[in-house]
């Protein structure tokens, strides 16, 4: 490896005797110069397309470092969620939820928010680099009690460190999109058009759960409206969605490691030049707030069949899908799925056997519900 590439291990408490797990991170670059920013991948231990996209990330960036052409820092964590990787149930990778607690690998990740209200209070203004710092003291004062929560901390704890933090996810069946901050819409929007993403969803920041890119953003974001930074801007964070779960691929994977490459070298932290020629768009980039995505239910039992594709315009009252019954006395009964909105169907979550009530898509909008369902989660990812 050149001088300005690091490759360590972090270890993970043992789920039981004899077993271990670690994290791999890369680092390129020198700490302390120019931009920095964090990636990883496989969260949901079950979403493998972004960690064929890191692989052909970290060929590139080996690539850029021989040249000399890494300006700031680059964090690589290939796979977030070793723990998760090896829930296999029947040679099933099961790792959305912890099979510990049953709960989301995407949520209840530590944040600073407690240290940071209290500074805040103390009337303390500071700069970006002094606040990673706050941030990095906290966290070292974070006591775990689980392996999954010592996981958790440790990519909380390295996160916090970097000016850009991106989260690699996919969905079951979708057009590729991503969430971020209504605040940092402008920054969300170069993001998608680096790598060709059709559907940006912007969250509040309060979104709520404790996700990942959200424990890092909402951070940012409270400093930010306290006036509490004093130089720098505020970190960015996005979770991005590639696609569908069978969308692995060498080409696909090759492009969206070169859109990524097209965004860092737009801030700096690679060499411009080093990535002239990569494709153009070809798809524009909309904004939605989140608030307005509507959850279509599955209204029978049956078997879905869906009559729209990902990235398929839909208008209101549109038939998206039919559920075929199985057990009725009417051979070949069909119950329609309807759109209840105009926008883009984004996810189609639920193919086969559903049942009614599960999620069978969600659909992106511009039009505000007239009433929200307070109880309806926001987050997705
Ligand atoms: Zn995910």
């Amino acid at each position: 490896m050149s001088r300005s590439i690091t490759r360590r291990k972090i270890s993970l408490p043992s789920l039981s005797p004899g077993s271990s797990h670690e994290l791999a991170v890369y680092s390129f670059g020198a700490a302390n110069e120019g931009k920095s920013i964090y990636l990883q991948a496989g969260l949901h231990a079950d979403e493998h397309p972004g960690l064929l996209v890191l692989q052909h990330l970290l060929i590139q960036l080996m690539q850029l470092d021989e040249l000399g052409k890494i300006n700031g820092q680059v964090t690589v964590v290939p796979y977030a969620n070793p723990l998760g990787m090896s829930q296999r149930v029947f040679d099933s990778v099961l790792g959305r939820f912890d099979l510990a607690n049953g709960e989301n690998f995407n949520r209840n990740f530590p944040n600073c928010s407690r240290v940071i209200s209290q500074k805040i209070k103390a009337g303390v203004k500071c700069s970006s680099s002094d606040w990673k710092r706050n941030f990095a003291t906290h966290l070292a004062s974070v006591k775990p009690t689980t392996p999954t929560a010592t996981l958790k901390l440790e990519l909380t704890k390295m996160a916090m460190q970097h000016d850009i933090v991106l989260d690699l996810h996919c969905d079951v069946d979708c057009v590729s999109h991503l969430y971020a901050s209504h605040a940092q819409q402008d920054q969300a929007v170069r993001l998608a058009t680096a790598l060709n993403i059709p559907v940006v969803l912007l969250e509040p920041d309060d979104a709520g759960g404790h996700a990942f890119d959200n424990v890092y953003g909402s951070t940012w974001r409270e400093l930010e409206i306290n006036h509490a930074i004093t130089s720098g801007a505020r970190g960015f964070s996005a979770t991005i969605e590639l696609r569908g779960k069978a969308n692995i691929d060498d080409r696909l994977a090759q492009t969206d490691a070169a859109g990524l490459l097209n965004f860092m070298a737009q801030e700096g932290i690679i060499d411009a030049a080093t990535t002239a020629g990569t494709d153009s768009q070809t798809t524009p980039t909309q904004t939605y707030p989140l608030v307005a995505a509507s959850h279509i239910p599955c209204p029978a039992a049956g078997i879905v069949v869906y009559k729209k594709n990902p990235g398929d315009s839909v208008i209101e009252s549109e038939v998206i899908a039919e559920v075929v019954h199985l057990d009725s006395d009417i051979i070949g009964e069909r119950t329609p799925v309807h759109s209840d909105t105009n926008g883009v169907l984004v996810i189609r979550q639920a193919p086969g056997l559903v049942r009614p009530g599960q999620r069978l898509a969600l659909i992106a909008s511009t039009t505000l519900p007239a009433i929200r369902d307070e109880n309806r989660p926001l987050l997705d990812a």
